[in-house]
């Protein structure tokens, strides 16, 4: 088992370039999606995460870590996953080491997607994301009037308000930074600049990861 990670701040494009990395054969796996999947099915999870979700803080690391742990126990031994906003704590990117140590697994590369604070504020603010399939649109840079994969609607998350998007950018700098440095103390990082287009941005990284 591989795994990639997607490192950056909310709204720098993990999910946009997700989605052409997937036909590259990697197993896309975002937390946020899982989470939003509990809020949906509104288990007891997903009632207890929607209070923090909607507050742009984290839910609790043991909570994240598990559902990480279950994914892992139903991957196949050749997997190569792409995390998308998981670790977002050191406590996290240890517990990842761990899973993956005891999987024999590696981590391959982490892509640090670097985006102004301006600029995520823009995308956030005018994301769009389909109710069913999470496929993510924005009403200037990827606009649609229903979502083209499966033509349900397209609607704005409830943390996608600019004072909710602030908070997660001030989560992010002091929960999520920090792994900049615990990586690249390991070699693992490369940059992207992700304030660049759609194309730009997805032609970048698919290059580094071959
Ligand atoms: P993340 O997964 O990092 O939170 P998303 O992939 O959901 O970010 O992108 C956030 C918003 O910005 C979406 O509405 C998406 O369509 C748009 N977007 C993503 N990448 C770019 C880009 N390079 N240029 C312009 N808009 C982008
Ligand atoms: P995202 O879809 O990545 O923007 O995540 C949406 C929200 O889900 C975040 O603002 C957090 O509240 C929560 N979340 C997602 N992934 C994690 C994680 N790895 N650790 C803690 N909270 C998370």
């Amino acid at each position: 088992m591989n795994a990639v990670v997607l490192l950056g701040p909310p709204g720098a494009g993990k999910g946009t370039v997700a989605e052409v990395l997937v036909n590259k054969g990697y197993k896309h796996v975002s937390t946020g999606a899982l989470l939003r999947e509990q809020i949906q099915l509104k288990t007891p999870l997903g009632i207890e995460a929607k209070k923090v979700m909607d507050h742009g803080q984290f839910v609790p690391d043991e909570v994240v870590v598990e559902m990480i742990g279950e994914l892992f126990i139903e991957a196949d031994s050749d997997a190569n996953i792409l995390f998308d906003g998981f670790p977002r704590t050191l406590v996290q990117a240890q517990k990842l080491d761990d899973m993956l140590d005891s999987l024999s697994g590696t981590l391959s590369d982490v892509i640090l997607m670097e985006c102004p604070d301006d600029v995520i504020v823009k995308r956030i603010t005018g994301r769009r994301t389909c109710s069913t399939c999470g496929a993510v649109y924005h009403i200037h840079y990827n606009p649609a009037d229903s979502c083209t994969i499966d033509g349900c609607d397209i609607t704005q998350r409830p943390d996608d308000d600019e004072a909710t998007v602030r908070k997660r950018i001030e989560v992010y700098d002091e929960r999520t930074a920090p792994l900049i440095k615990y990586y690249s103390d390991k070699n693992l990082v490369q940059s992207v600049d992700a304030s660049q287009s759609i194309d730009m941005v997805r032609g970048h990284v698919v290059s580094l990861l071959g």
